[in-house]
């Protein structure tokens, strides 16, 4: 199959990054045709320090390698060095509907968030993701859930250009991650773990160990006692025993089994210490890779270089398609 998924360079990736995307990139770069990419266009939707843009791409890149994926076996490249996804946005927005954007959660969310930096990118957000994903032919897109709404709309667009254009693009799917495809905020359990919110809300996953600790201790749970997994009722307690089911192959039952009469305290201590040692190697990866600025740099170029050659292909298509010369 053909895959591709993308991250913002909008800060530290984290443990929700991790378990909703990275991690299944990891996996299906085994055994598929992988393009992932670090998708500075859309970090621009919201506020940034353009003077900090390329450091924060390069950190992206570097933590992408860090935690998993590997350049021989994946293609990893910077959106806005591949021209058609622009190209491509701009064919797209003239049969993308405009009620479907104005409905996207995300939308709504962020306007709210940056309810002063309210700008038409925020809005056309999905159809650049839309763009992203039908220039490479993606078949599967793998993400978080909160991105399964853009992936819809990926979907009715493709569907309409084809019906106009003649077919052009597969309907691409989402695939989720069994577990961990929405992990919530340590400070605010109703809402979900995101990179723009600040490190309070946020575990890295290249946490030190002190902060690890901190972190764990400060994650708002309720005032129970017991350790059960209650959505509605103990939202933190729960998202706090689905990282650590994901972090250590037990299954929530078991864990509940594990951790009968005793405290939230206690159990937060045992979470603490699995994530010091789960997050160890992307720590270690991590530090490795930051001596070798070099190596990301030509990993990027080289990705780039092969995306390219794929998107020009498939853009002289599209040209040809819809009356372009
Ligand atoms: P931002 O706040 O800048 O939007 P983000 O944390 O939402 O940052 P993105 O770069 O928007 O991260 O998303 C990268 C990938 O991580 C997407 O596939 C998204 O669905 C997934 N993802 C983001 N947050 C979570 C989460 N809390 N749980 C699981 N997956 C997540
Ligand atoms: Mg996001």
């Amino acid at each position: 199959m053909r895959i591709l998924s993308g991250i913002q360079p909008t800060g530290s990736i984290h443990i929700g990054n991790y378990l909703g995307a990275i991690k299944q990139w990891t996996e299906l770069q085994e055994k598929n045709e992988c393009l992932f990419f670090i998708a500075d266009l859309h970090a621009l939707t919201v506020p940034y320090q353009s003077e900090e843009l390329q450091k924060n791409i390069l950190e992206t890149a570097t933590s992408h390698l860090a935690a998993g994926l590997e350049p021989e076996k994946s293609i990893l490249f910077v959106q806005s060095e591949i021209k058609e996804h622009t190209e491509l946005c701009w064919l797209l927005n003239t049969v993308c509907p405009l009620g479907d954007l104005e409905r996207m959660t995300q939308f709504k969310e962020k306007a709210r968030q940056f309810r002063n930096h309210l700008n038409a990118g925020l809005l056309v957000y999905p159809v650049l993701q839309a763009a992203d994903i039908l220039l490479y032919k993606t078949e599967a897109v793998p993400v978080g859930k909160d991105q399964v709404q853009h992936i819809e709309l990926a979907r009715t667009i493709a569907r309409k250009f084809n019906q106009r254009f003649g077919k052009t693009f597969p309907e691409p799917k989402a695939l989720l991650a069994k577990q961990g495809a929405k992990i919530m905020a340590l400070n605010n359990p109703r809402q979900k773990m995101s990179k723009s919110l600040g490190p309070q809300n946020y575990l890295s996953l290249f946490e030190e160990p002190k902060e690890i600790s901190k972190k764990i201790a400060a994650a708002v749970t309720d005032s129970g006692k017991q350790i059960k997994y209650d959505l509605k009722r103990k939202a933190g307690l729960a998202n706090l025993l689905t990282i650590y089911s994901s972090f250590s192959q037990k299954s929530i039952k078991e864990l509940e089994k594990e951790f009968r009469g005793k405290s939230y305290a206690y159990f937060k201590k045992s979470l603490s210490e699995l994530l010091t040692n789960s997050l160890e190697p992307f720590r270690r990866k991590r530090k490795e890779l930051l001596l070798r600025e070099v190596y990301v740099r030509e990993t990027l170029k080289l990705g780039a270089k092969r995306a390219r050659t794929i998107a020009e292909s498939a853009m002289s298509e599209i040209r040809q398609k819809v009356g372009l010369v």
